[in-house]
């Protein structure tokens, strides 16, 4: 294969790229996609972009990817978030094209999108001089410099570098220009095809312009699939795919101190003999589920620690009381390793485990010491790496033997999730009531022997199994849905919203598809709480993303930005919702659903997908 030489960059990006492929190009690529509608057709026309890319300049490849997925690096990286609002983008394009701001309002609620109320208004637009034609480079590392700045001035300093692109803008490059500000490209491009594209590109370039096979592509997507689940980094995988040949991607990249991977979940499971079914014939074991949040502690080699949320955000800092490294056998013999864990409240005076809502009054950021009056305590359940040597395909027997060789626990601090191998059933009701009585959720089932029970990073995989007591009565587990939009309130609830309008996620379709409006298991202070952070972010019109009913809209609609968890009674299709309407005609939805929390440790994108409320319908005693 062809290779550019450069090394695989380690765990943060660059963030800065040259790259002169004019960004017009890329424009025309998003408006051609846009307008067309079978899956494959469009990868064709991306990956014969990207192609071309590759064959002229293949360090370009990785800030395209990137703008092609609306990112500008690694998820875990913090500060690279755009999602401007509307206030300041209208006001910006208003300036830049001599519009007013209520102009471009008016328009707005007409067409629903800024992008292309920024390429109309641009096109008409006399220009005085011509400009540097904007290149892939400059609109990439002017979007990073977006989103970075912060502070006093950062506003202004946003609104004049936009200004500055939109001046030399031309053709469909305002619109995508302003589009990806708003972090909302709507070209009706999943990540998967993305992937497809990519794959196929490369693998076009390392054959010299011949075209792959089907299965080549194939085996190249589901391979750079694996190295994301390992190192959610596009530009190490880019570079490492070109530098050694796509199909040795995993030879080259593996987990790494410092990097989180995308944590393995597990299926829910109503009933302990669907356990006993599910596992019959194999060694598994049960653990305490933890009610909690999860933490995949890192050590690096240079001695530092990090602490990652279930999303690969970097929690380090919420928890300063926490240095694992005290918890180590022998120092000198352990340089890193990455730890799966539960981080749970710890009563200190009754050596307890307390609630989730007690943990979730801790602060997020910027914690000190001095100030955690809530402590927390690590429940170590697994080990994936131990001197920068990857265990994650090593059975779960071995990798706990190791984890119990490589540290020792202390109550209150850091400790082993408990555990116990059975196959009798009272055995497993006895201790399913009292992990409850234990404060926690119930139990985790995991296979313990053989290639079933490797480590499988970001699967939700059936090797692993949930068996929530609350739950067992509804479907087995709750939902994590995304609040799409709200009602106003009446009677007690007025000067509020009253009820909320839920989505799950559409992974193909990468759309928001309504499931259930929900009014019940909020306290009053919730309600205040909701309206005071909702309020500010309402839009004028639902994202194209949102599938919904018309002639049952929202009251208002919002961003999807928030989750909440939700239980149900069970589900039933529904003329008004959309959940899974693809699979049955009608929409699946909730029946007596029940706010439960906000999810704040999970992206909009981790809501339960269609697939889970078409499985969870599914698996319904009646449906069957
Ligand atoms: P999802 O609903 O997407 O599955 P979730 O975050 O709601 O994810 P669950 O699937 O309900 O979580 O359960 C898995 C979670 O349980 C893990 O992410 C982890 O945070 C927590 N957990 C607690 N104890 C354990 C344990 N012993 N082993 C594995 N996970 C545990």
């Amino acid at each position: 294969p062809k290779s550019i030489g450069s090394a695989v960059v380690p765990a943060s990006g660059k963030n800065k790229f040259n790259s002169d492929i004019p960004f017009a190009e890329l424009c025309e690529t998003f408006q051609a996609i846009e307008e067309t509608s079978s899956r494959l057709a469009i990868t064709a026309i991306c990956s014969r972009f990207l192609y071309s890319v590759l064959e002229r300049d293949p360090g370009s490849l990785v800030p395209i990817t990137y703008l092609f997925i609306n990112k500008l690096g690694p998820d875990y990286e913090p500060g690279l978030e755009l999602g401007l609002g509307e206030t300041l983008l209208i006001k910006t394009i208003s300036e830049a094209c001599g519009k007013s701001t209520q102009q471009i309002r008016t328009k707005y609620r007409e067409l629903g999108d800024l992008g292309e109320i920024a390429m109309q208004a641009r096109n008409v637009q006399p220009t005085m001089f011509k400009p540097k034609p904007l290149t892939v480079g400059e609109v990439f590392n002017n979007l990073v410099t977006i989103a970075k700045s912060n502070g006093k001035d950062s506003q202004s300093r946003k609104s004049s570098l936009i200004k500055k692109m939109l001046t030399a803008c031309k053709g469909y490059e305002a619109k995508f220009l302003i589009r990806s500000l708003e972090s909302k490209l709507r070209i009706g491009m999943a990540a998967k095809t993305v992937l497809i594209s990519l794959s196929k590109a490369i693998l076009t370039h390392e054959h010299n312009g011949q075209e792959p096979s089907m299965e080549a592509v194939d085996r190249a997507e589901s391979l750079i699939r694996d190295a994301f689940c390992q190192v959610p980094n596009y530009e190490s995988i880019i570079n490492a795919a070109l530098q050694y040949g796509i199909m040795n991607l995993d030879q080259h990249i593996r987990l790494q101190p410092g990097i989180p991977l995308q944590p393995m979940l597990a299926k829910p499971t109503k009933s302990i003999s669907e356990v006993l079914d599910r596992f019959q014939g194999t060694k598994f074991t049960c653990e305490y589920k933890y009610d909690g949040e999860r933490a995949q502690v890192h050590l690096r080699s240079d001695g530092s620690m990090k602490i990652y949320s279930r999303n690969g955000e970097d929690m380090t800092e919420r928890y300063p009381e926490i240095d694992v490294k005290n918890y180590v056998k022998d120092l000198d013999s352990t340089k890193s390793f990455i730890v799966d864990s539960e981080a749970v409240a710890w009563d200190q005076e009754n050596h307890r485990i307390l609630p989730f809502q007690v943990l979730s009054t801790r602060k997020r950021k910027g914690v000190e010491l001095k100030d955690v009056k809530v402590r927390v305590c690590l429940y170590a359940f697994d080990i994936l790496c131990l001197n920068d040597e990857p265990l994650i395909n090593k059975s779960l027997t071995e990798r706990r033997e190791i984890m119990l060789d490589t540290f020792s626990g202390t109550q209150g601090q850091f400790m082993f999730a408990d555990e116990l191998t059975t196959t009798n059933f009272e055995e497993l009701q006895k201790y399913l009531d009292q992990s409850v009585k234990d404060s926690c959720e119930g139990l985790m089932v995991k296979m313990l022997d053989g290639e079933e029970s490797h480590y499988e990073p970001s699967k939700r995989s059936r090797n692993w199994l949930k068996l929530k007591k609350d739950y067992l009565e509804g479907v087995g587990d709750s939902l994590d849905l995304v609040v799409l939009g709200a009602y106003y309130g009446r009677g007690k609830r007025t000067g509020t919203y009253g009820g909320f309008l839920l989505g799950c996620y559409n992974v193909e379709s990468e759309e928001f598809e309504t499931c259930c409006k929900i009014g019940t298991g909020f306290s009053d202070e919730m309600l205040q709480t909701l309206y005071a952070s909702l309020k500010d972010t309402t839009l004028e019109h639902p994202g194209t993303n949102v599938i919904y009913d018309t002639s049952a809209p929202a009251d208002v609609w919002f961003e999807p930005r928030m989750l909440f968890e939700v239980l149900t009674a069970d589900l039933s299709l529904s003329p008004v919702y959309k959940a899974g309407f693809e699979a049955y005609g009608k929409g699946i939805s909730l029946r007596f659903p029940r706010f439960v929390r906000i999810r704040d440790d999970k992206a909009v994108t981790d809501a339960t997908s269609s697939d889970q409320v078409i499985e969870f319908y599914e698996s319904q005693a009646h449906v069957n």
